[in-house]
C-alpha cells in the first residue's frame, strides 16, 4: 500500500544533505557522533545539530581494510572507510566527533580517526549500577564543558531542558510512528520501518522531524486495517545497528515472505526509549536515560532479554531474530542466552544470523531464513 505521507517524507528526506550543507553554510554548528550513548541534547543546548556517523554501507569497506582487519565488524570498517576516503557528507560537515568507549574495535579506530578529525573520546562504563552512573554523569559534565569550550559558549540548564523537551517529542512521534506495526497486519513493512526510523535520524532540523513522523502516524492511524490474510510471519530483528546499505537481512526476510514488525536495535526502537522521570538536574537525567540502554557492550546487559520480551509480547511476533555483524563479539557471544531466554522463557523460535555488508551469501540466507519461516508454519 502506498501512503501519501511517506510518499513526501521521502522526497523531503532526499534533500537532507543539502539541508545540512546550507545550514553549515548560515553558520550552524554540527557534531558527529557513533553512538546512541552520547545525548544528543547536549549538542542540540549548543544549537549545534547532531549527525549519526555510522557506516551502513559496503562500498568504503574495501578502502578500510588496507589499515584495519579484515576480520572486523562492518560497521566499524565501513565508517573508517568514509573518513579514509573522505566521502561522508556529514562526517566533512562535522566540526568536532564524539566517540564512546563501546567495545573494542571501534575504540582503537577512533584512535585513528583522531589523525583526520578533531575527536573527543566518552569513557562509557561497562555497567549500569549506581557508581558507573555517577562515573557516567561526570563523563557528561566534561562533556559539556567540552562543547563550552569548543564553541565559547555556556550551555545553560534552561537550554539543556529545551533540548530535553524536543527530543522527547522527537521520540514520541518516531514511536507513533514505529507502534503502528502493533495492529495486525501491520500498515507499513520491515523496510518501510527502517527507512522511516533511518531517514527521519538525518533531518537537521527536530521540528520538522517531529511534524513528518506525525503527519505519517496521523494518515496511517486514521485509516481502515486492511485485510489480514498475507501478512506472514511477524519478526522482531534484534541485535546490531542497520541502516540503508545494511538492511540485507530485513530485505530477505520479508522477501521470503515474512514481515519485520520490530526492529530492537540502535538505529530503530531502542532510540524510543523514554526519559527517567521525577529527574531534576538535566545530565542527571540524560546519564541515567542512556547508560540504562540495553546494548550488548554492557556486561551484565540484564535489560536486553527483558526488552526482547516486552517487545515480543506488545508487537504479538510469531519469532525472533538476532543479527550479529562478523567480528561483533559483544552480540555474537549475547546471542547463545538470548537464544535460551526466547526459545525457553518465551517460547518462540529464534535464528541467529551472522553476516556482513556484502551480498555474497545472500542465497545462503535465503535458504536459512526459508527454514526458519517454514518452521513457524
Ligand atoms: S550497538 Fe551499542 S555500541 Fe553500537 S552504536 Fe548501538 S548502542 Fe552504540
Ligand atoms: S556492531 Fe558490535 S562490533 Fe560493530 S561497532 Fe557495534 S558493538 Fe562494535
Amino acid at each position: 500500500m502506498t501512503w501519501s505521507s511517506v510518499e513526501q517524507f521521502r522526497a523531503k528526506t532526499d534533500r537532507n544533505v543539502l539541508r545540512l550543507q546550507e545550514e553549515k553554510k548560515a553558520g550552524r554548528k554540527v557534531v558527529g557522533q557513533y553512538c546512541i550513548y552520547t545525548p544528543m541534547e547536549l549538542v542540540l543546548a549548543c544549537d549545534a545539530i547532531p549527525v549519526s556517523l555510522c557506516g551502513t554501507k559496503n562500498d568504503s569497506i574495501a578502502r578500510a581494510e588496507s589499515i584495519l582487519p579484515r576480520t572486523l565488524c562492518p560497521l566499524i570498517k565501513s565508517s573508517f572507510g568514509f573518513a579514509l576516503e573522505d566521502s561522508c557528507p556529514y562526517l566533512a560537515a562535522s566540526d568536532l566527533v564524539v566517540c564512546d568507549t563501546t567495545c573494542d574495535g571501534k575504540k582503537k579506530m577512533f584512535e585513528l580517526l583522531a589523525l583526520r578529525k578533531p575527536v573527543y573520546v566518552l569513557e562509557l562504563p561497562q555497567r549500569q549500577d549506581q557508581d558507573d552512573l555517577i562515573f557516567w554523569r561526570r563523563q557528561l559534565a566534561l562533556l559539556k564543558a567540552k562543547f563550552e569550550a569548543f564553541f565559547q559558549i555556556t550551555i545553560s540548564n534552561q537550554a539543556l531542558w529545551q533540548a530535553i523537551a524536543l527530543t522527547r517529542r522527537f521520540r514520541a512521534a518516531l514511536q507513533k510512528v514505529l507502534d503502528l506495526a502493533r495492529r495486525k497486519p501491520s500498515p507499513l513493512t520491515g523496510l518501510e520501518l527502517h527507512e522511516i526510523a533511518f531517514r527521519a535520524s538525518f533531518i537537521p532540523d527536530y521540528e520538522e522531524r517531529i511534524d513528518e513522523l506525525e503527519r505519517i502516524a496521523r494518515e496511517i492511524e486514521a485509516s481502515a486495517c486492511p485485510e489480514q490474510e498475507g501478512e506472514g510471519a511477524r519478526i522482531l530483528l534484534t541485535g546490531v545497528p542497520t541502516g540503508l546499505g545494511s538492511h540485507k537481512v530485513i530485505r530477505i526476510l520479508e522477501e521470503c515472505g515474512a514481515r519485520v514488525v520490530c526492529i530492537d536495535n540502535c538505529s530503530s526502537y531502542k532510540r524510543v526509549r523514554p526519559d527517567p522521570e521525577g529527574e531534576d538536574d538535566p545530565l542527571t537525567l540524560l546519564a541515567k536515560r542512556s547508560l540504562a540502554l540495553p546494548c550488548a557492550v554492557m556486561s551484565p546487559n540484564p535489560g536486553r532479554f527483558t526488552t526482547v520480551a516486552k517487545l515480543a509480547r506488545d508487537f504479538s511476533v510469531d519469532g525472533v531474530c538476532d543479527l550479529t555483524w562478523h567480528g561483533c563479539q559483544t552480540y555474537d557471544v549475547e546471542s547463545y542466552s538470548l537464544r535460551h531466554s526466547v526459545q525457553e522463557e518465551l517460547s518462540l523460535p529464534f535464528l541467529q544470523i551472522v553476516t556482513d555488508y556484502a551480498e555474497a551469501d545472500g542465497e545462503q540466507l535465503r535458504i536459512r531464513i526459508q527454514a526458519f519461516l517454514e518452521m513457524l508454519g
